[in-house]
């Protein structure tokens, strides 16, 4: 699970690593009088959006008066990052930056330890660092039964600072982000970057932190910070109603029973040239109810230009799926196109019961698997 910047900072403070105030604005006019409250000459607007390269993409401007804050704010809200709308920006007070560093804590799943990683040539090209000048970036691994203490706190600020009074805060700034990331079970807790300022001090101007989901029940003020995307909403509601569901980017949807045959039809798809919509798996059932949401949850997706269903019928009868189809579909209009490959149980019978309706009936998967490819590349 994603943060925004504005909730990082706020956990940062909380554990006591050094933030700039700000105000989190949802209009110009909000944003404009947060201006006012923070009193500051300069400020800086900046994006609120679950994704980096903000200020490549222009979501990150510096204003000195009202008037600015209010044209850049405008200028921000609205606009898109990487197919994400901004709603909403942050006023912060701007920082005198002298140089740019880059600190943060990830697992390394090979060492089953917690990863620091830092650089002192952070900013928003550390991707072009980690590729053209690997050894700008140092890696430490954090051995979990030890943790940081000050030796070692102040060893690894050594890496990146020679004045004192600079290792002694990076030594701090170490120790209380890890605390962060091991405490509330984050896969990641970054800083890009951490500024020294004209005055000496260390700073954290970004901050980006991501949690871990199957830790999430123990984190009760963790989990209400989900902003969920359409796509996750849907995979939440889907899993609500028993379904296990993955929504993907191609046009065939697809309602198989069993995890396997799931897999195996969407690779079969594959293979003949079209794109799975999603992975759903129903379940063992042909029970009508559930027939009918996992349509609804299908046909939601606009993407879709033909539905697949393909069952295997092993305790389940092919004949007892074929009304259930029959009836759900009595309750569903739709103009989609439906397959239907049954196997299995009863299989003679169910493709009976299928024969001149609204579906179309194959015999294979193969068969099947080629009519909803046909259909999908001509629609
Ligand atoms: P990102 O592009 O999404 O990673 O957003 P960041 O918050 O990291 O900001 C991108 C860049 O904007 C930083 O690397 C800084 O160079 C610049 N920036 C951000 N805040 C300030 C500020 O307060 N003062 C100045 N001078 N530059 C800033
Ligand atoms: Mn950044």
């Amino acid at each position: 699970m994603k943060i925004h910047e504005y909730q990082a900072k706020d956990l940062f403070s909380t554990y006591g690593i050094p933030v700039k105030k700000h105000r989190l604005c949802f209009s110009v006019a909000e944003a404009v009088s947060a201006y006012k409250d923070l009193g500051e000459q300069q400020v800086v607007v900046k994006a609120q959006v679950l994704t980096g390269g903000r200020g490549k993409a222009g979501g990150i401007k510096l204003a000195s008066n009202e008037e600015e804050v209010s044209s850049k704010a405008a200028q921000i809200i609205g606009m898109t990052i990487k197919e994400y709308q901004v709603e909403k920006v942050l006023v912060t007070e701007a920082v005198n930056i002298v140089s740019e560093y880059y600190v943060s804590f990830a697992i390394d799943r090979n060492k089953k330890s917690a990863l620091l990683i830092m650089s002192p040539e952070g900013g928003v090209d550390i991707e072009t660092v980690a590729v053209e000048t690997p050894d700008k970036i140092f890696r430490f691994n954090i051995d979990p039964m030890i943790g940081i203490p000050d030796f070692l706190a102040r060893q690894f600020a050594f890496t990146m600072f020679t004045s004192i009074e600079q290792v002694n805060q990076m030594a701090t700034i170490i120790q209380k982000l890890y605390r962060l990331f091991l405490e509330k079970d984050a896969s990641l807790a970054e800083i890009n970057p951490l500024v020294q300022t004209a005055e000496g001090q260390l700073i954290a101007i970004d901050a980006k932190m991501t949690f871990d989901d199957n830790a999430l029940f123990r984190h009760d003020d963790i989990r209400p910070l989900a902003e969920l995307t359409a796509e996750e909403k849907t995979e939440v509601s889907a899993k609500e109603k028993g379904f296990s569901y993955v929504s993907l980017d191609g046009e065939i949807g697809c309602m198989v029973n069993g995890a396997g045959l799931a897999m195996a039809t969407m690779d079969m798809i594959k293979l003949y040239g079209g794109s799975p919509a999603n992975f759903l798996d129903i379940g063992g059932s042909s029970n009508p109810v559930k027939v009918i949401e996992a349509m609804k949850l299908l046909l939601s997706d606009k993407r879709v230009k033909v539905v697949l269903i393909n069952i295997f019928g092993g305790i389940t009868r092919c004949d007892d799926v074929a009304n259930g189809l029959l009836e759900a579909f009595r309750q569903i209009e739709t103009q989609t196109p439906v397959i239907v490959r049954l196997t299995g149980t009863n299989e003679k019978e169910g493709r009976a019961l299928l024969q001149n309706t609204r579906f179309l009936v194959a015999q294979t998967m193969s068969e099947a698997t080629h009519m909803a490819v046909e259909i999908a590349s001509k629609s």
